[in-house]
């Protein structure tokens, strides 16, 4: 087969999104794939084996709200053409609704993966398979991310193949000087010598769903606080304050950086520039956000510091 028509047949994939929500199964089991073909795994992966590194990553990356549900993937991806191909030595019951059901999979040993041709293609031609890799991951994630998935994958990447997302540097400059070369979370606003270090202008509807390069669909972010909120461990509220999700934890320095920010202000641009839209905001925390919100962390009267964005 040659690259073409295996890259004819990534596209074709249905459903990698439903309108504008977020729907990463199928590309999250593709990458875990390609990470196995990459290592030189066995094509066929029995479903019990595949289950629980795929239910880690949709928990971890997969839509925030509702159960994550590996086994529609595994068994959906075999509609599209010519892509996934599923084997079993008895047949596996579905429900109504075409679907299969759990205690089959699992009990019948059922095994899936690329059909002969595509892992065959691919397992000869690394550069095919890291641009499908790519795409997959620029179609779906942030770049701040993909690192993260890879390896969350086992995926071994020449990074240049991976991030072949257009980058605009004006956008990256207005916005960082629209909010004063400040984190509009903690405030962080670093400089060797002139040049600010650390700092990254933030996509809040990310740009792989249509989210735009304007003022008000970006924030000024440190490293950590732009991760953050790509991986929904903070958001922001219709009131600009920021939201942190009751699944995040930890000691120390986590809860100085992270879990105190909770509920407090979120820091806005020079005046006269636009604060985070709406529904930006809305896409981020239904699509994005990781669930329950904390609740604000009362301001402490005798703290020396004040928390959060100060001016
Ligand atoms: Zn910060």
């Amino acid at each position: 087969m040659n690259d073409d028509e295996v890259l004819r047949r990534f596209s074709g994939i249905r459903r990698w999104r439903a309108g504008e929500h977020r729907a990463p199964h199928k590309p999250l089991l593709l990458l875990l794939a390609l990470g196995r073909l990459q290592a030189g795994k066995e094509r066929l992966v029995s479903f019990v084996e595949v289950e629980e590194p795929l239910r880690r990553l949709l928990e971890q990356y997969g839509h925030p709200r509702g159960r994550q549900r590996p086994e529609y993937p595994f068994w959906r991806l075999s509609s599209d053409e010519g892509i996934w191909e599923i084997e079993s030595s008895h047949p596996v019951e579905v429900t109504s609704a075409g679907d299969p059901r759990l205690s089959s999979l699992r009990r019948e040993d059922v095994r899936g993966g690329f059909t002969a041709e595509v892992a065959e293609t691919l397992s000869g031609n690394s550069a095919l398979l890291e641009r499908i890799a790519g795409d997959l991951l620029t179609s779906q994630f942030p770049p701040s991310l993909h690192e993260d998935i890879c390896d969350a994958v086992g995926l071994r990447t020449s990074l240049q193949l991976v991030t072949r997302q257009r980058r605009d540097p004006d956008f990256r400059i207005e916005v960082l000087r629209a909010y004063e070369y400040r984190c509009a979370m903690c405030g962080y606003d670093g400089k060797l010598d002139a040049a600010s270090v650390g700092l990254d202008a933030a996509h809040i509807r990310w740009w792989a769903y249509a989210g735009p390069d304007a003022i008000d669909n970006a924030l000024a972010l440190c490293a950590l606080h732009h991760r953050a909120l790509d991986r929904g461990v903070v958001g922001v509220s219709e009131d600009l304050r920021i939201a942190v999700s009751r699944r995040f934890h930890g000691g120390g320095r986590a809860r100085e950086l992270i879990i105190d920010l909770a509920g407090a202000p979120l820091g806005r641009p020079q005046s006269g520039l636009p604060t985070p839209a709406i529904d930006h905001i809305g896409w981020h925390r239904s699509e994005v956000f990781q669930g329950d919100e904390r609740p604000a962390v009362p301001i402490d009267a005798a703290a020396e510091e004040p928390r959060g964005y100060t001016t």
